[in-house]
């Protein structure tokens, strides 16, 4: 039953079923699977007066005012207000005149939609509403209207009809259940949890239900969670099923080791022996290092490398932004090439003559290093021997783009080893599920005489102030950043360039406007418009003392070193996530001075933003912030998943359901041991074609 086409519903003919297909839809299971993503609670209004930022909720009010205009884009306003004493504006784009019209002083409209704050208090921008008659009794729902995620080309209704008719059909447990019951006790049955989360009861526990937590989801998401563990460890057991260069010398390791200006800290250290034991077999590895930031992931990799030279072949490392790739061939040409290893350097920008000459070095086997960007994933980019892919800062590169530099490497059936570091740290329950099919490794500890940043937030009002504290710093030789944030969303489809453009133009006003209120300073500006050797030339230029207070955008998020610099102030804070907060704090605090960083945020703050901010200032750890990222944005998010293509899970939410994971791994364990074949069947279900995106 599960395997019927669904072109045996009505109303569902070949053209909707391409459709559905392009999502993945094939089968009635499909359908049965496709659960909502969240709820719409129309069985209750809320006051307007009692309405906060973020809340997502219907409300009911008279139309106050109605304001037709034109600001880049059309736009209709309508205010609406309830005798809570409180108003809210509808915000429209796209809109009928007939729909204008609608909107009388005086008319009752009903609104569905998540409130935000806007210029006059707070708005809704495109709810879902209803224009009520004077006297109509409009009576309010039952239960709660399950969400789907969308379809392209299908509407909703349609959609929701088709799942319907999918439901219609559902066949008994005996078919349809495939965990023994001793691995679900205390939740539902399959049947029965997919018929709750689909169709909610009039009277289901509905508060559970909107947080996710009740005994049918939780079913539901135990099953989806056991498939993608499984799925993740059948990938591992496929990997290892190739071979791969012993890498097992570490002579030139150990002299790297030796040459250092200091000695390895006992974390490095450890990483290092992970990482040379894993080399020296040959079975690829896949290896995760995490280290907060300014933990010295770079040098562990540099001596990785090494261990591929002095096998006689090739390193490669990748990194997500040009200014960092250039950090690390400084860094590596200094550390390597006192030892006799030649290392090459690639970026989208070298062309030409200069282009195909490291071209040549890479394809001969004379560059036995190669620093860059995703330049070096590219076509007729071909290595003699690559035997290590190192991929810095990973959740900025999808997985393909992994696999791409990994592939440079595959000769006669061998594939090369992979190592990949972040510095955003992942939180155990993620790593635990998310990241089954690799082995991890953990830079746990800082080199000493760091001291933890102090981080302050303060509102905009109190720039001034500011100003006056970067002077007296500045005055005492201390060096500073001062970060622009993109403060204008582009437009959408404005293209990738868009969000840079507009990064810059805030970077530039803002070094004018410094450079005015500080004569006395010496002030930089680096952003992402500018050309590869101006930014380097400013940066060398910070680096060496020659700039004081150093205008950026967050080109510098990742991995910039300059252990003088010790105040950061971060404009429009409210608007960074954790992760990326965290990695720009970590340009200061490098150095042995006490360092500082200052949050400057727009009043008034969503929940959200609040907590994010109290969370910098209470805290400098990277595994805390991770996991309270977690918390506030959700795996999906916290991993890059749109980028990687790493599971995005159906129902499961890592963060709140980390509780199951401990009895996912135990029955994962079990399955593959005693019905093996129930696994398989388990991933085809809730995993099916999406493994062919996280294939590693
Ligand atoms: P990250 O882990 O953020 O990539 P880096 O590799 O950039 O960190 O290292 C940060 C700084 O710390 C660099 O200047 C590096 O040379 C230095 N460093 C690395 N390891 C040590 C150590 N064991 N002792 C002192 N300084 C170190
Ligand atoms: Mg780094």
């Amino acid at each position: 039953m599960g395997d019927t086409p669904l072109t045996s519903l009505p109303g569902c003919g070949p053209k909707l079923a391409e459709k559905l297909a392009a999502r993945g839809l094939l089968t009635l299971q499909d359908l049965w699977l496709q659960l909502p993503r969240q709820y719409e609670d129309r069985t209750r209004i809320t006051p307007i007066g009692l309405l906060r930022p973020g809340d997502t909720t219907q409300v009911e009010g008279r139309v106050q005012a109605v304001q037709r205009g034109f600001r880049y884009r059309p736009v209709l306003k309508v205010a609406i207000a309830d005798d809570s004493h409180g108003t809210l504006v509808l915000r429209f784009f796209h809109f009928r005149s007939a729909q204008v019209n609608q909107f009388r002083v005086g008319t009752r409209v009903r609104a569905y939609g998540t409130a935000r704050p806007g210029q006059n208090g707070l708005e809704i921008v495109h709810p879902s509403y209803r224009v009520l008659g004077e006297d109509e009794e409009e009576g309010l729902g039952e239960s709660l209207d399950p969400v789907y995620p969308a379809v392209e080309g299908i509407g909703p209704v349609s959609l929701r009809r088709f799942i319907a008719e999918a439901l219609d059909r559902i066949p008994g447990d005996d078919e349809l259940e495939l965990l023994p019951a001793t691995m679900r006790e205390g939740l539902p049955s399959l049947r029965e949890a997919l018929l709750t989360v689909h169709r909610p009861p009039r009277d289901a526990d509905l508060a559970a239900l909107l947080a996710g937590t009740h005994p049918a989801q939780r079913r539901l998401a135990l099953e989806e969670l056991l498939a993608h563990n499984l799925s993740l460890r059948r990938q591992r057991i496929a990997r290892r099923a190739h071979a791969a260069p012993a890498l097992a010398d570490p002579s030139l390791a150990l002299a790297l080791r030796e040459s250092l200006p200091f000695p390895l800290t006992g974390a490095q250290a450890r990483v290092f022996d992970e990482l040379r034991a894993d080399l020296a077999c040959p079975v690829p590895m896949l290896r995760l290092v995490q280290g907060d930031v300014g933990s010295g992931k770079t040098v562990v990799a540099a001596m990785a490398a090494l261990l591929a030279v002095a096998a006689g072949r090739q390193a490669a490392l990748m990194a997500p932004t040009e200014l960092l790739a250039e950090q690390h061939m400084a860094n590596l040409a200094g550390w390597l090439e006192p030892l006799g290893v030649r290392v090459a350097w690639l970026a989208g920008k070298v062309t030409g003559r200069a282009r195909a000459a490291v071209l040549e070095q890479i394809a001969s086997g004379q560059a036995q290093v190669v620093v860059g960007t995703h330049a070096l994933m590219q076509e007729g980019v071909e290595f003699a021997s690559l035997a290590l892919a190192i991929v810095d800062e990973q959740h900025r590169f999808g997985v393909h783009q992994r696999l791409a530099l990994r592939d440079k490497g595959v000769a006669g059936g061998a594939v090369a080893h992979q190592l990949v570091m972040t510095a955003t740290p992942i939180p155990r329950t993620l790593a635990m599920s998310a990241y089954a099919d690799l082995d991890v490794s953990v830079i746990d500890e800082l080199p000493p005489g760091r001291t933890p940043v102090r981080t302050v937030a303060l509102a905009a009002s109190r720039r001034p102030q500011l100003v006056e504290r970067i002077r007296a710093a500045c005055a005492e030789g201390r060096q500073a950043y001062w970060v622009c944030t993109l403060i204008d969303e582009p437009e959408e489809g404005a293209g990738a360039g868009a969000a840079m453009r507009i990064e810059a133009e805030a970077a530039q006003t803002t070094f004018e406007r410094l450079s005015e209120q500080l004569a006395e300073l010496r002030i930089g500006l680096v952003h992402g418009r500018m050309k590869a050797a101006e930014k380097q030339a400013v940066m060398a230029e910070f680096k060496a003392g020659g700039i004081d207070l150093l205008v950026a955008t967050t080109v510098i998020e990742v991995g910039v070193d300059v252990p003088n610099a010790s105040l950061m102030i971060i404009e429009n804070a409210e608007r960074l996530g954790l992760a990326q907060l965290h990695q720009l704090r970590g340009r200061v605090g490098r150095g042995s001075a006490e360092s500082s960083c200052v949050l400057l945020y727009q009043p008034p703050l969503s929940q959200t933003a609040r907590l994010r901010l109290e969370t910098m200032r209470e805290t400098n750890d990277g595994f805390l912030i991770a996991e309270r990222d977690l918390e506030l944005r959700g795996p999906g998010e916290v991993l890059g998943i749109r980028q990687t293509g790493l599971a995005e899970f159906r129902l499961a939410d890592l963060a709140r359901d980390a509780d199951l994971l401990p009895r996912v791994q135990a029955l994962a364990d079990e399955l593959l041991e005693r019905a093996p074949e129930t696994a398989d069947r388990l991933v085809a279900r809730w995993v099916g074609g999406a493994t062919r995106f996280a294939a590693a």
